[in-house]
């Protein structure tokens, strides 16, 4: 159950105490506190874990402070959707918009090899509008051999040439706690020319230590991968392990299958759960086509695969697409064979603009229908 005080209620109200000390009487009960500082008004919420079927939502609602009680099911406590549940399904990070609602493209290179060739892509990125990115710095790897990312060496100067560029948001994965520290030192030594939001990947959506480290910090939105071999449920608890941690700030994406059934893709492209997603929790989605697809094979019709899928989920109202470009693909150190180039990026905008476009009309086109 999530009691929902009313906005700028502080833990000094003489309000606060007393709905605190009610709920300190219910047996076996125990709270949890968790407030949204936003530069306009504070939001508090507290959660109730335990014994909670005796309690009486109309009673706690009457209290005086308290907004509104919402009783949760079991799944997704945090970040699921519940009945009468009108919470917000997104958030603001760094001056960008996430949410169910709305559509960020995060074009870049899978791995960051040489300042040229970032900076080839931030500044195509600039010229064609675009203010997020996607930039590996520590890459999970099957083979130990192959390139592991430049890591932290390269963090001031990516910063600082995204700055450069206006790129707002880095999609950058981390694989070990370290690198979370890494990735908020470079940021605070170089004054912070860009935001970054943490990238969990497939192999570790079920890496329960780093889930909690990165969602104890709230300063980083963070994008979780699904698991590749995993159940849907499985990793959407994966996402409330974060989220359960204090941040709430996650993006949650699709990125295909492992499964040889999704042959010849690299994974089964399971974009049909776009709607599922945003159904079950109130995460905005996002979709990995360079990941699902994996190659630059394209149909008879001329289009790329990686273009139909990615058109498939935005037409399904996807919120994201991360997407791998590179100005050199045959040179990229990681994953160039299902790179686009940047000749294709304003042909693959306008792509992702015509797939919008329809779902927009067919979200229109179906609230009609349904006032009839
Ligand atoms: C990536 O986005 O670079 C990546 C490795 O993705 P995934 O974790 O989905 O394989
Ligand atoms: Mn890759």
């Amino acid at each position: 159950m999530i009691v929902i005080l009313k906005s700028d209620l502080t833990d000094k109200s003489p309000e606060y105490r007393h709905i605190l000390e009610f709920l300190s009487h219910k047996p076996n009960l125990r709270t949890r506190i968790h407030q949204e500082i936003g530069t306009q008004q504070t939001l508090t919420e507290i959660y109730l874990i335990g014994d909670t079927a005796s309690l009486d939502k109309a009673e706690i609602e009457s209290l005086a402070g308290v907004e509104r009680v919402v009783r949760v099911s079991e799944e997704y406590r945090i970040l699921g959707r519940h009945k009468d549940d009108r919470r917000a399904t997104g958030f603001d990070y760094n001056g960008v918009q996430f949410s169910q609602d709305n559509l960020n493209v995060f074009a870049g290179l899978c791995a960051v090899d040489n300042p040229t060739h970032v900076e080839m892509m931030l500044k195509a990125l600039k010229e064609h509008g675009q203010v997020c990115t996607r930039m590996g710095a520590y890459k999970p790897r099957t083979n130990p051999y192959s390139f592991q990312g430049h890591g932290k060496s390269c963090l001031p100067w990516v910063f600082e040439l995204a700055g450069k560029y206006g790129i707002k948001v880095i999609a950058m994965e981390i694989t070990h706690d370290s690198h979370l520290d890494e990735v908020r030192e470079a940021l605070e030594k170089t004054g912070k020319p860009t935001g970054v939001m943490i990238q969990i990947g497939t192999r570790n959506t079920q890496n329960f230590e780093l889930l909690k480290i990165v969602g104890r910090q709230r300063e980083l939105p963070v994008l979780l991968k699904r698991g590749f071999g995993i159940t849907l449920e499985e990793s959407l608890n994966a996402a409330e392990y974060l989220a359960s941690e204090g941040n709430r700030n996650i993006v949650f994406g699709l990125r295909g299958m492992k499964t040889n059934m999704g042959d010849p893709h690299r994974n089964f492209v399971d974009f049909a759960h776009v709607p599922v997603v945003k159904r079950l929790t109130r995460m905005p989605v996002c979709v990995d086509p360079s990941h699902s697809v994996g190659s630059r094979d394209r149909s008879p019709d001329g289009i790329l695969d990686v273009m139909h899928v990615t058109a498939q989920g935005v037409i399904a109202g996807a919120n994201m697409i991360l997407v791998d470009f590179h100005p050199v693909p045959a040179k990229a150190l990681v994953d160039g064979p299902q790179a686009l180039t940047l000749e294709e990026l304003p042909y693959f905008l306008e792509d992702v603009a015509i797939a919008r476009e329809a779902y927009e009309k067919r979200r229109a086109l179906t609230q009609r229908f349904l006032k009839k």
